[in-house]
C-alpha cells in the first residue's frame, strides 16, 4: 500500500511538471506566432507554454491561466476551436495571437486602436484580407498608442 501511495504521488508530480505541451492541431498557430515574432526581432519561445482545449469554457473562445511554477496555459473552448479549425482557421490564428499577446507580450486590451488586442478579440479582422493580417500583426508587436 505504501508503494502505491508513492507511485500515485510521483505521477501527480510529473503531471504538474509538464512545461511544454501544445495541442497538435493548434501547434501551427503557435509556430506562426513565433515566426512573426522572430521576423520583428523577438525570440519569445518559452519552455513553459501549454495550449489545450477544454469543453464549455464559460462564454469565451479562449483564456489565459497562469499555473504554479511559471506555466502559461492558453485554454481554448473545444467546441469553438474545433468548429473554426474546419471552417475559419484565420479566426483560430487571430485568437491565438490575441492570447499569446497577453501571455508573451504582456499586452492589455487595446482601447482606441484597431488591433488584435481589442477586448473580446478581433477574430474576423483579417479573414479574406491578407493585407490586414500584416498590419494587425505589425500592431501586435508594435502597439499603437491608445
Ligand atoms: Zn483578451
Amino acid at each position: 500500500m505504501r508503494y502505491l501511495v508513492v507511485i500515485l504521488l510521483l505521477s501527480a508530480c510529473s503531471f504538474n511538471d509538464v512545461t511544454y505541451s501544445i495541442e497538435p492541431d493548434l501547434n501551427v498557430y503557435v509556430e506562426s506566432f513565433y515566426k512573426e515574432a522572430l521576423i520583428r526581432g523577438y525570440d519569445l519561445r518559452t519552455p513553459n507554454l501549454l495550449v489545450f482545449k477544454e469543453s464549455d469554457l464559460y462564454q469565451a473562445k479562449a483564456r489565459i491561466r497562469t499555473g504554479s511554477n511559471g506555466q502559461i496555459k492558453v485554454v481554448f473552448d473545444k467546441e469553438w476551436v474545433d468548429f473554426n479549425l474546419r471552417t475559419y482557421p484565420e479566426r483560430v490564428e487571430s485568437v491565438m495571437f490575441h492570447e499569446l499577446g497577453h501571455a508573451l507580450l504582456h499586452r492589455d486590451h487595446a482601447k482606441g486602436c484597431y488591433s488584435l488586442m481589442l477586448d473580446g478579440g478581433c477574430e474576423a479582422c483579417y479573414e479574406n484580407k491578407p493585407e490586414m493580417r500584416k498590419k494587425l500583426i505589425d500592431e501586435l508587436f508594435n502597439p499603437c498608442s491608445d
